[in-house]
């Protein structure tokens, strides 16, 4: 069984750093259910892949099985030596823990950066077929070329066997991709070689922390991961509601940007041009993404124009806050039937967000770190498709006419940038190019000649 991992961001012989294998030296690992290897075929400056190879040995396994366990004969003759499974992700960890981990002394300006990385499963069981795999890795940034194998060549008739060889193409960090294969390798599989009991519950946790909670798969792959086990999955899955409480907006940062901006009444004139535009697009079916506290949702739910209204947010604690100002719980039935809350995240394709006329995006794309934004494009302008897209973001050039923030800051702690209106104007017009729609620029609040409006918008309209 073959899993290799390649890069070529140069100098690509980090990754022998970064995996605390060294590039030049075969290595081999004694584990507890055969052995590992680790060996590098290609080593340059512009392209390196390591290879993990395992060796399982199916007698060692049948040793220590009590009898009447499954047939006699499974015991020695099974599929485990040849496909990824629960041992890949058994070896992972002890022969790449640190790099699970994300601990690189040599590297430590490389180990937290995104890199172009591409890893390949060889042979890859799957319970659940093709859509089930896209389903899991997609939604985490991946490009996924999957081969399914047909059961026995000799028999065509017999149609595909459950087994892929599956190519992944990311850009994230090492331990990133590590984690996400050392838990959905034995989800695809849907077995394990151990029993699963509490201290699976903690390692789900662990290597899932920082995006299994916001997977729009995080059920079924709880559910699988902790083979089915009722308790286990109903406490991984509160504990993963809580841990998005984190959320990346954090409030005192909301309401530097709420001081700063509320002389202008900013929030306010956007909110009243991004309903404009709204109007205008003759929508019905509306998606506030990042809806945050409501704001926009509450001048949604007065407009009877629009009949379904769904707000979506990544943070629980702000959706929480929404429902309650909104009094989503005592609407009476008219209006609760309109609107609808639900926690997600932009970064992950979400069916849920298919077949709306328009979607407003309104603050919230600067809060999505750069090497993700190309994620965020996907799920709104290629999968989610609205008619209509109204999306806000700040001016930067506009900075400078508040004396109270120092120059070269940002208006909200957590912003990961802000764009001046020509960075705003290529990137939309290229997200319009790619996506097929066409783009209409709006400055919101006092126009000044030199920095412009200290709001951005625009508005997108598929062609
Ligand atoms: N649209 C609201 C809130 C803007 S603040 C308004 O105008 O008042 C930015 C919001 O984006 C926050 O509520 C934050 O939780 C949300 N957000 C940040 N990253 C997100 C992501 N990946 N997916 C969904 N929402 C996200």
């Amino acid at each position: 069984m073959l899993l290799t991992i390649s890069t070529n961001r140069k100098p690509a012989t980090d990754l022998g750093f970064l995996l605390h294998k060294h590039p030049e030296r075969f290595q081999s690992f004694e584990l507890s259910f055969g052995s590992g290897h680790v060996f590098y075929p290609e080593v340059s400056e512009d392209r390196c892949t390591a290879c993990l190879m395992l060796d399982v040995d199916p007698v060692e396994m049948a040793r220590g099985r009590r009898r009447g366990d499954g047939s006699a004969l499974a015991h020695y003759v099974n599929d485990r030596p040849y496909v990824a499974s629960s041992f890949m992700s058994t070896a992972i960890s002890q022969v790449f823990g640190s790099a699970l981990a994300g601990r690189c002394k040599d590297r430590p300006d490389v180990v937290d950066k995104p890199l172009p990385l591409e890893a390949t499963i060889d042979v890859l069981p799957v319970k659940g077929g093709e859509d089930f795999l896209r389903s899991l890795f997609e939604p985490l940034g991946y490009t996924v070329e999957a081969q399914s194998h047909v059961l026995d060549e000799n028999f065509p008739e017999w149609g595909d066997s459950s087994y892929f060889s599956v190519k992944l193409f990311g850009n994230v960090t090492l331990s990133e991709l590590l984690n996400h294969l050392y838990v959905l390798i034995p989800v695809f599989d849907n077995q394990k070689h151990y029993f699963v009991g509490r201290d699976e519950l903690d390692k789900l946790l662990a290597k899932g922390e920082g995006w299994l909670s916001s997977h729009s798969e995080k059920e079924a792959i709880t559910r699988r991961y902790l083979k089915f086990q009722a308790s286990l999955v109903r406490q991984a899955l509160a504990r993963l509601v809580e841990d998005t409480d984190d959320d990346p907006s954090s409030d005192d940062g909301q309401l530097a940007e709420e001081v700063l901006e509320k002389p202008l009444s900013l929030n306010d004139q956007r909110l009243g041009e991004v309903m404009t535009a709204l109007r205008s697009s003759g929508a019905k079916r509306v998606l506030d993404l990042g809806c945050g506290e409501g704001k926009l949702l509450r001048e949604l739910l007065k407009d009877k124009q629009f009949d379904e209204i769904l707000g979506m947010d990544v943070s629980v604690r702000s959706l929480e806050i929404a429902s309650k100002r909104l009094k989503i719980d005592d609407l009476p039935s008219f209006q609760a039937e309109r609107i609808k809350l639900i926690h997600g995240s932009l970064m992950y394709r979400d069916k849920r967000l298919a077949g709306f006329d328009a979607a407003a995006v309104v603050e919230v794309i600067e809060h999505l770190d750069p090497p993700r934004l190309s994620a965020f494009e996907r799920v709104l302008f290629q999968h989610a498709k609205p008619q209509t897209v109204v999306l806000t973001t700040p001016n930067a050039e506009y900075n400078v006419m508040w004396e109270t923030l120092p120059a070269g800051s940002f208006r909200h702690t957590d912003h990961r940038f802000e764009w001046t209106r020509q960075e705003f104007y290529s990137w939309a017009t290229g997200i319009g190019g790619q996506y097929g729609y066409s783009v209409r620029f709006v400055p919101v609040g006092p126009e000044d000649d030199k920095v412009g409006a200290p709001t951005q918008m625009g508005v997108f309209t598929r062609e």
